[in-house]
């Protein structure tokens, strides 16, 4: 099957990093990070288009729970001051796909083939994989973990995060 046939770009899969002096500094999400690489660099001597399909999934689910690791991450170190009390306006100020959008808009595309291909084999009744985008994910893990590695040794961009109001609270300010 065509959407199968590609060779992955490669990763630099080191999850050490030297620090400054004499320090090293390792990865976050080290285990999700190692499954899909390890995933991804095997799909491309996989014998068929099933075992090439299941490598896939393996990519997807790791580094997507990479991804969202990251977020969460990101979102727990973002100071709130004063802290945002309704989880609305909270969710819609700093929640994960905000901060994804922001920071990381190419990864907040390309985790949308990931989510496609999860929903489609997590669902027996799905029939037919030509229309799942397989290098879309290879894609979305290649810049999580090779275009994006800086971020997953705790060098995020910087962004602020200006307030947004949920529906009911921009209603109450109306008033
Ligand atoms: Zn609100």
């Amino acid at each position: 099957m065509s959407n199968f046939d590609f060779v992955p770009k490669s990763i630099d899969a080191a999850a050490i990093q030297l620090g400054e002096g004499t320090t090293v500094r390792i990865s976050s999400a080290i285990i999700q990070r190692t499954t899909a690489l390890r995933a991804y660099s095997s799909y491309a001597a996989a014998g068929n288009w099933m075992e090439k399909l299941s490598t896939a999934y393996i990519v997807a689910i790791a580094t997507r729970s990479a991804d969202s690791w990251l977020m969460q991450d990101i979102q727990n170190h973002i100071p709130e001051e004063p802290r945002i009390s309704c989880p609305k306006c909270r969710e819609a100020t700093i929640g994960l796909h905000v901060i994804r959008g922001r920071l990381f808009p190419r990864l907040g595309q390309l985790r949308k083939h990931a989510n496609k291909l999860i929903h489609h084999l997590d669902k027996p009744e799905n029939r037919g994989v030509d229309g799942l985008n397989i290098l879309g994910v290879f894609d979305y893990c290649y810049h999580l973990f090779q275009e994006n590695t800086d971020a997953l040794f705790r060098h995020i961009p910087s962004a602020t995060f200006p307030l947004a109001l949920c529906k009911s609270c921009k209603a109450v300010r109306a008033l």
